[in-house]
């Protein structure tokens, strides 16, 4: 695809337009949220002006139509990552949301005092706190994989010697939200089940990103959020492979989610759970979310998963080139080589504070991140107490708009260094 082509694709993002303190925005911001198209935006303005109506099979003709667009909505999401059908596919808030379902529903029933619970040093906290929680609850031992600080990818020789018969879950992450780093997790998955251990996924970072395939992944779960992907906020989903569902024991209780409720005034009931997924999603969803999502993935899909990766590939690439070029001896760069990770280059100025960096980016209409990207495990294990700063991007990101955050990199580092002379 060509510059023209991006050009075309940035015109459906009506935000990129935008000016901040007069100058044009530049987002790079999109681990934290992507931006949406007008296509995903009119969606949903479309099931509010005429569609809306609660879901779960009402009789009137709004409710059946309401009802039958949030369960194509699963077919969607089913078929953009590989899962069998819908019934995989739980519709939850967010990635934080998907991994605590897990936690409580699968965890609770299923672990027991002495297992394992796997985890690595690079997780979200969203994918570690989960399992905290679990292991304190159980007794169960929480075991780390660590990092290789020469190539920030992870320590896969830990594996053999952390993994055993005692493990009953890995935990992990698909991609870094601070290093871009991409897990191999067909290896992890084939090692875990060695041990038959279960695997979660946290999909937040790779879903959004590169093509996923949860089935050739060999995953048990995976968790990701929809407003990472051009989708809304308040609208993620769980996979869970159809064994394991069986496995588990619902999270929320109420409606939507039975099949039959007896209950009686000397308090004797009899309670008969609904069907999957619908028996995971209790109480009125996000109806216009998954709406929402629905028309996120099929714009992803037009432009192609292969094609995202790609370009965030160069994008990451042409960066760490610029920046060497312009002011490499002032900018630490940190993740592994460019095509071993997603869209995300962090970073720090020497001796200045990343949340200052931050601030002067923002004066200039550039938007990233700065501290501990809900990471603090990962940064002190790489000893950057302070944090990064995190420029990270999406398909729609351009090599100009790269040029124009290098400029300013250098324009902070001569104010920085005149005002410290
Ligand atoms: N995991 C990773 C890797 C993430 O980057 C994020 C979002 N920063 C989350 C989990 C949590 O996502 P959410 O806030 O949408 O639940």
């Amino acid at each position: 695809m060509c510059v023209l082509d991006i050009e075309k694709l940035r015109s459906d993002f009506p935000i990129l337009g935008r000016k901040i303190k007069g100058r044009r925005l530049i987002y790079f911001d999109n681990a934290a949220t992507s931006q949406r198209p007008i296509q995903v935006i009119n969606a949903i303005r479309d099931f509010y002006e005429n569609y809306n109506a609660n879901v779960h099979r009402g009789i009137h003709v709004l409710s059946e139509e309401a009802s039958e667009m949030y369960e194509e909505a699963h077919d969607v999401v089913a078929k953009f990552i590989g899962a069998k059908d819908r019934e995989e596919i739980i519709f939850v808030r967010n990635t934080t949301e998907g991994l605590n379902l897990v936690a409580y529903s699968y965890g609770l029933r299923n672990i027991r005092k002495g297992d394992e619970i796997v985890i690595t040093i690079m997780e979200h906290h969203s994918n570690m706190l989960p399992w905290v929680m679990l292991a304190e609850k159980t007794g169960a031992r929480l075991r780390i994989i660590d990092i290789n600080e020469e190539n920030y990818m992870l320590n896969y020789d830990m594996l053999p010697h952390i993994l055993s018969e005692r493990t009953r879950i890995v935990a992990i992450g698909h991609a870094s939200n601070v290093l871009g780093t991409i897990n191999d997790l067909e290896y992890i998955c084939r090692v875990a089940k060695e041990y038959d251990a279960v695997v979660v996924i946290d999909g937040a970072q790779s879903v959004p990103h590169i093509p996923v395939d949860v089935k050739r992944i060999g995953c048990d779960f995976m968790a990701f959020s929809g407003h990472k992907m051009l989708g809304p906020t308040g609208i993620g989903v769980l996979y869970v492979r159809r064994d394991i569902l069986d496995l588990m024991d619902p999270f929320l209780r109420g409606g939507g989610m039975i099949s039959s409720v007896e209950l009686d005034v000397s308090g004797k009931y009899n309670i008969v759970w609904g069907e999957y997924p619908w028996r995971f999603e209790a109480g009125t969803p996000n109806i216009a979310g998954a709406v929402g999502l629905a028309e996120a993935i099929r714009y992803l899909e037009k432009i192609g998963m292969d094609f995202v990766e790609e370009i965030e590939h160069e994008l990451v690439r042409y960066t760490i080139r610029r920046i060497r070029e312009e002011v490499g001896s002032d900018v630490e760069i940190y993740g592994p080589e460019p095509r071993f990770r997603v869209g995300i280059v962090p970073f720090n100025i020497r001796g200045m504070d990343p949340h200052v960096v931050a601030i002067y980016l923002s004066e200039y209409g550039i938007c990233v991140r700065s501290g501990f990207h809900c990471a603090q495990p990962l940064h002190v294990r790489l000893g950057l107490r302070r944090g990064t700063v995190r420029a990270s991007y999406y398909f729609y990101n351009t090599k100009e708009e790269i040029d124009y955050f290098v400029h300013v990199l250098g324009k902070i580092i001569k104010t920085r260094k005149k005002t410290t002379s």
